[in-house]
């Protein structure tokens, strides 16, 4: 098996997750995979309390901290059930029996979801709903309604269907703000003293599927009843580690490694920031240069850097579009069931190289069908 095959048959993916890796980091994993070096044995055999897991756990997380710069108040914690089952913890740790309000920021599907499982667990005010834009638009601060003394306001920072991102916070005053990273963990710099709580399930943009990142401030992972179930009180996390049942072991290691890439081979965020801002620049051209023919979802004040959304101007060439792109290996484009259209996803490690054959693609495509 020659590793020149491999990466000849790789496809430029654009899926929205599980999605693109760096290959430096896949042949690391690859050349490790059989025996990691010290261990005797593979990462994916070895006990979660060994020494070499715990010196991949603790380089994870200070990776994390000197990436995103965390102030030392904040803990990070590594957990599982994806981002799907932080929807439900928080509000179950934060809003449960609290007697306060919670407010949501819904500025699409992942919000909405989250939204609805905090219904389940206490009072909950909608502090602003994109629905009527059709999830394209952000608040500005004035139309927010925000609750006082709220236990916390909830924001999704990219909205991996639509394509929305914030680029800067939302003011919640002392009200702790929390933010569904899921699909833009790590892509920029994070003012983190601005937030409670950042998480993030790693499949998207940091990692493989299996672990999920929570960033927290200390006094928000100990407000757990005793009564809720261990698993989903953040305490038993922060007074064990990340170790209260075992880890997801191999997600750990490949996160490890992602924010080592991010660290030494991109040189830091803001070098990150810079290179998306770069590569998303090469889409939203083509998109605006179009005449209408790619009609982008997003207002253009609010598009994400992570998931550029659009329309065709009918579903024919919408299929055509997606058929043609696979020909020329550029794969998974189809955007959300819910909302169709296209939806081109280049996170981290999507190389410039593939997003400018992406942006040769669109322009070719137009040229000939509009
Ligand atoms: C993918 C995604 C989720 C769901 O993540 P799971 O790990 O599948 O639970 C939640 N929020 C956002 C923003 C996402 O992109």
């Amino acid at each position: 098996m020659s590793g020149t095959v491999n990466l000849q048959s790789r496809v430029y993916n654009f899926s929205a997750g599980p999605a693109v890796l760096p290959v430096s980091v896949l042949e690391k994993i690859q050349q490790d995979l059989l025996c990691l070096p010290g261990a005797g044995a593979s990462i994916l055999e070895i006990s979660h309390r060994s020494a070499d897991f715990i010196a991949i756990l603790e380089s994870a997380k200070s990776g994390i901290r000197q990436l995103l710069a965390i102030p030392e108040d904040y803990k990070i914690l590594f957990l599982q059930g994806g981002s799907r089952l932080q929807f439900s913890m928080i509000p179950m740790n934060l809003l449960r029996n609290s007697g306060q309000t919670a407010d949501y920021i819904l500025t699409g599907s992942w919000g909405k979801k989250a939204f609805a499982e905090a219904k389940k667990e206490g009072n909950v005010n909608v502090a602003w709903d994109g629905k009527e834009g059709g999830y394209s638009n952000l608040p500005m601060q004035s139309e927010l309604r925000l609750t006082a003394d709220a236990a916390y306001c909830y924001i999704t920072s990219n909205e991996t269907i639509e394509g929305v991102q914030f680029h800067a916070e939302p003011d919640t005053g002392n009200v702790p703000l929390i933010s569904d990273a899921s699909s833009d963990f790590m892509h920029r710099p994070l003012p983190i003293e601005k937030y409670g709580m950042v998480y993030a399930c790693a499949q998207k943009n940091a990692g493989p599927a299996g672990v999920t990142v929570v960033i927290a401030k200390e006094e928000l992972l100990t407000q757990g009843a005793d009564d809720l179930p261990g698993y989903l009180n953040y305490k038993q996390h922060l007074d064990n580690d990340s170790m209260y049942n075992t880890p997801p072991t191999f997600a750990i290691y490949v996160l490890d490694l992602v924010a080592k890439w991010l660290l030494n081979d991109i040189g830091g965020l803001d070098k990150m920031h810079q290179l998306n801002q770069d590569k998303a620049a090469l889409l939203y051209d083509v998109v605006d240069s179009s005449n209408g023919f790619y009609a982008g979802h997003a207002a253009k004040n609010c598009r994400s850097l992570m998931n550029v959304t659009f329309r065709l101007p009918n579903d024919e060439l919408q299929s055509k579009f997606v058929k043609q792109a696979a020909e020329r290996q550029l794969t998974s484009l189809k955007g959300h069931r819910s909302v169709g259209g296209i939806r081109v996803s280049i996170y981290n490690a999507m190389p410039l190289d593939g997003v400018v054959a992406m942006r040769d693609f669109m322009q070719e495509f137009a040229q000939q069908n509009a």
